[in-house]
């Protein structure tokens, strides 16, 4: 899923062999996903799906099932902010990163006409998935390596390590807090490092969290700026500079409204995440050069960053 993973487990000397193995299934599950869902790799289950024949059920497995379904889901409760079909227009904006030049118009039009979550369908108890435009590109970059860390993480608790944090590049799925402490100690960075006032530190246990942002991938163009989300009504990156940080009940849900509330505007993104209970979220804006910080109600408290920092 083109990113680090690291697993932390809080564990007692004497658990160390049982620990081994259970790491390792870990990690060789994240692998196995990522074999599936990788839109990196042209072999994965996922990218082949772009080359069925339209119109078509085709059978596929049921961790790429699992996963289309749920961003299916995301996409209906997001309105389409959150849209596993971006594929193509994620592509247009890759190259754009390339080359450094704008998409020309015409391609920008295609890309759209093949992206939106309505041009799939989905029949859980046959199993199969239908295309029903052609130049579909699914893109489950917005969610996979959250639902991945949560998997990780099950894998560990049932192996009896329930005190373990799986971080997929900055989407983590969190387990019981170590022994001895109320959580697991988590430093946010949710926009460039020259803006180390938004940093944050959150203690937390049993859920996931996210970070969504244009921190670290965009491209300027013209003296524009734009993220490497796409918002799918447009089909331009996003312009503003935004950090979203989602915790949710999963990593998986976590995941996948960070990026949704990346796209929405305020007001209809703390709606969208009022429909999963447990989910708050802390959205940090660049405006005109200064900080803008919105957080739901039931944010976490945020607590000193290493450098002793206080944040709104
Ligand atoms: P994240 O870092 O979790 O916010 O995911 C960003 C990735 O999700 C991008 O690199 C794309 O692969 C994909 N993506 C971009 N825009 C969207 C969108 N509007 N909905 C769903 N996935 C997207
Ligand atoms: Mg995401």
């Amino acid at each position: 899923m083109g990113t680090r993973w690291r697993i932390v487990v809080a564990v007692d000397s004497d658990e160390e062999t049982a620990l081994e193995g259970a790491i390792r299934r870990a990690f060789d599950r994240v692998a196995t996903l990522d074999l599936v869902l990788s839109d990196y790799v042209n072999s994965s289950e996922l990218s082949r799906l772009s080359a069925i024949p339209i119109g078509q059920p085709q059978s596929i497995s049921t961790d790429l099932l699992a996963n289309l379904s749920a961003a299916r889901e995301m996409a209906e409760i997001s309105e389409g902010a959150f849209d596993p079909t971006i594929g193509p227009l994620v592509r247009l904006w890759r190259r754009a990163r390339r080359t450094g030049l704008m998409p020309l118009p015409e391609r920008l039009e295609a890309a759209r006409a093949a992206s939106g979550w309505r041009h799939f369908t989905i029949d859980s108890n046959a199993g199969t998935v239908t295309l029903l435009v052609p130049g579909m590109h699914f893109d489950l970059g917005g969610i996979a390596k959250g639902r991945a860390a949560d998997e990780a993480l099950a894998i560990l608790r049932n192996e009896g390590f329930p005190s373990a944090l799986v971080d997929g590049g900055g989407d983590i799925a969190i387990g019981e807090a170590p022994p001895g402490e109320s959580g697991w100690r988590v430093v946010l960075e949710p926009l460039p490092r020259d803006h180390p006032e938004a940093d944050a530190a959150l203690e937390l246990h049993d859920c996931g969290l996210a970070t969504s942002g244009d921190a670290f991938r965009f491209v300027e163009i013209e003296g524009r700026r734009f993220s490497h989300i796409v918002d799918p009504r447009s089909g331009l990156g996003l312009e503003e500079s935004r950090g979203v940080t989602v915790v949710a009940r999963d990593a998986g849900r976590a995941d996948a409204l960070a990026t949704a509330l990346s796209v929405l505007d305020l007001e209809a993104g703390f709606d969208c995440l009022r429909r999963f209970e447990g989910a708050e979220a802390r959205i940090v804006r660049l405006q005109d050069g200064s900080l803008r910080v919105d957080r739901s109600p039931g944010f976490p408290a945020i607590l000193k960053t290493s450098e002793g920092a206080q944040v709104p």
